[in-house]
């Protein structure tokens, strides 16, 4: 831990999330922009080893497609952490450049793309984010996508009430956690990613719950209520019922009928009920839809690479995989 408040000159307030408030801020030194966010600490419960610790450990997810954690400054009842400076997040993406939130299919593909490379990095690195939701994805004007605010899931578990005394968001979060699982796996990120591509196609959030049991009955209402045919051993959840109202799936497509049969496809295989039978990052990445972002065209290339790539043959040149789509 080095470093002190006084290093940054802190400008305007950015959010204020589930723990914390973040705000703009400027590194006196060099004049960087950073986000500053501070998380006061109970007086009473001392110096928060764990926390500090899980927050440093986020130091070494040091990837393109993960915000960048500069720093943690600890004094005597107030935690701040440094990171890179993003230009908005993906909720407030949506409302300003949507059509009523809704995103052109270009931009969603390039976006699913570095969500889906920011979550297999966590997931390689042994890390699952277990909070992906559009506020917690941020966007640079460059059109990169990050994802931000974790670690604090693990470090402080995940509160009922966020900072501001919302209600945490259970939208995002997969059945099996719904239904009481403790086993939490790589799987539930990949359930979120899944309603974040729906959300980001109709501008509608997919499962807006108000509540565990809505939660899980809005799900149901478009994915069917499993039973023990459809997923074997949904029964031993904590949280089953035998007297569930009793949904068929829906097709996907009535209710994203923007959205081509290749991205029907693999929202579909996101978006699976058996944790065990939902698609992992990995293999979203090499799904079809992303053809164009794995095998760009060489005239593609020219657009998106002309500084660095253009002398080479098309044969030997890296698939440009970042997923960033150059408008
Ligand atoms: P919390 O854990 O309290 O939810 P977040 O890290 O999600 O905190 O931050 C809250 C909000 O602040 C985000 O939804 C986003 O709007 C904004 N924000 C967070 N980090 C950054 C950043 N690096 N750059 C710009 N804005 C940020
Ligand atoms: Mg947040």
């Amino acid at each position: 831990m080095v470093g002190s408040s006084s290093q940054f000159q802190q400008l305007e307030k950015l959010g204020e999330g589930t723990y914390a408030t973040v705000y703009k801020g400027r590194n006196r030194a060099t004049g960087a922009l950073v986000a500053l966010k501070e998380i006061n600490l109970d007086s009473e419960e001392g110096t928060p080893s764990t926390a500090i610790r899980e927050i440093s450990l986020m130091k070494e997810l040091d990837y393109h497609n993960i915000v960048t954690l500069y720093d943690v400054i600890h004094t005597e009842n107030k935690l701040t952490i440094v990171f890179e400076y993003m230009d908005r997040d993906l909720k407030r993406y949506m409302e300003v450049h949507g059509n009523n939130g809704a995103l052109d299919l270009k931009t969603v593909k390039s976006f699913m793309f570095q969500l889906l490379k920011g979550i297999m990095f966590c997931h390689d690195n042994r890390v699952l984010h277990r909070d992906l939701k559009p506020q917690n994805l941020l966007i640079s004007n460059k059109g990169e996508l990050k994802l931000g605010d974790f670690g604090l899931a693990r470090a402080f578990g995940i509160p009922f009430n966020t900072f501001s005394n919302e209600v945490v968001t259970l939208w995002y979060r997969a059945p099996d956690v719904l239904l009481g699982s403790r086993a939490y796996t790589t799987s539930i990120d990949i359930w979120s990613a899944g309603c974040i591509f729906a959300e980001m196609c109709t501008g509608k959030p997919l499962f807006p719950g108000s509540a565990n049991d809505d939660q899980l009955m809005k799900i149901f209402r478009l994915m069917g209520t499993p039973n023990e045919r459809t997923w074997p051993g949904v029964s031993s959840y904590p949280n089953y019922k035998n007297n569930w109202q009793i949904f068929v799936p829906q097709d996907l497509r009535l209710l994203i009928p923007n959205l081509d049969s290749m991205g029907l496809n693999l929202l579909n295989s996101l978006l699976q009920m058996r944790p065990e039978a939902r698609i992992t990052a990995r293999q979203a990445l090499q799904h079809p839809w992303f053809h164009e972002i794995n095998n760009p065209s060489p005239l593609m290339h020219h657009i998106n690479d002309s500084q660095q790539q253009s002398q080479q043959p098309p044969q030997q040149q890296q698939p440009s995989n970042n997923g960033q789509i150059n408008y």
